[in-house]
């Protein structure tokens, strides 16, 4: 079997221990200060996949910005409310509709006034297709697409869209400090659910390539710790994306199909409740070399009928 991934240190699967141990350290209520300007808030709604929870930013001086408001949850909003500390806030930035992400800005935008700020809710149709957990009541007041900018200044926010984990995914660059506020795409305790039919591997691909671009100098996810160095943490979360398709990539060329039998031989010790979240990538993958594989036919037919056509 190809794919070794013990040298990918710093990567780790979700994990309910992993969660259990972050959880045990973590600062509920307090607001730190992780960069000049930028304090973070940790709500109290740590889960499988949340690992501590969930981190709520908030950035600027005179006037601030909140990203991603996190759960509805009293104390959380509380605790928000106390690191903007009576300052004016321009606006709460949400970066996808994932429940633990957007459902505190109906509260916070009472609170503050501030408009709220995202990419747009999914449409019932696209909501019908999954039984994830989404934040279906979230609509921004503001709709931002991929380049629009909002604040001045050093405190210029840029958007950046980035779809493969969530379809509406935005992730937030501060072009003038190169802090990348990465959201779920690349967060800072584990590697990322890409589940299909709302995750896609191949967006998600294509949006590590574009936050790499970015030249971030400092990460900030919305779960887990801060990453000093973003492109290695990109390189080493793509690394280990490709790692995982060239595992599945080989199961499908022994006849492996179903993704729990491909889960059973390519993840060791899995924690059984995440079985489930496992066999939801490995769909991804599999989706994805399926198309790969149509490409390719379609790719080797077009070439067979101009070769035909050159010999007539
Ligand atoms: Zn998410």
């Amino acid at each position: 079997m190809q794919g070794d991934i013990s040298h990918l240190t710093g990567i780790l699967r979700p994990s309910p221990e992993v969660a259990a141990k972050l959880r045990h350290s973590a600062n509920y209520g307090a607001a730190e200060s992780v960069a000049p300007g930028i304090r973070r808030i940790l709500a109290g709604n740590a889960k499988d996949y949340t690992g501590p929870g969930t981190n709520t930013y908030v950035v600027g001086e005179d006037r601030v910005f909140i990203i991603d408001p996190g759960p509805a949850c009293d104390a959380h909003i509380a605790a928000v409310m106390r690191a903007v500390d009576g300052r004016p806030v321009d606006g709460i930035l949400v970066t996808h509709t994932h429940a633990d992400h957007s459902p505190a800005a109906g509260a916070l935008r009472m609170l503050t006034g501030a408009r709220t700020y995202g990419f747009g809710a999914l449409s019932a149709d696209i909501l019908a297709l999954t039984d994830e957990d989404v934040d279906a009541d979230f609509v921004p007041d503001v709709k931002l697409a991929h380049g629009h900018s909002v604040g001045t200044g050093a405190w210029r926010i840029d958007a950046v869209h980035t779809p493969g984990h969530f379809p509406n995914h935005l992730c937030y660059l501060l072009p003038h400090t190169g802090v990348l506020f990465s959201g779920d795409h690349v967060m800072g305790w584990s590697t990322t659910v890409v589940v299909p039919p709302l995750g896609d591997l191949a967006d998600y691909l294509r949006s590590l390539s574009l936050l790499e671009g970015l030249g971030a100098g400092l990460m900030l996810p919305s779960h887990g710790p801060e990453v000093a160095d973003p492109v290695g943490r990109i390189r080493t979360v793509r690394e280990h994306r490709l790692m995982r398709h060239a595992q599945v990539a080989d199961c499908l060329r022994r006849g492996l199909r179903r993704p729990s039998d491909i889960v059973a031989v390519i993840y060791d010790g899995l924690t059984p409740r995440l079985i489930t979240a496992a066999e939801g990538c490995v769909r991804a993958h599999i989706e994805l070399i399926d198309r790969q594989t149509e490409g390719e036919a379609a790719t080797a037919k077009a070439a067979t009928l101009a070769t035909c056509h050159a010999g007539t």
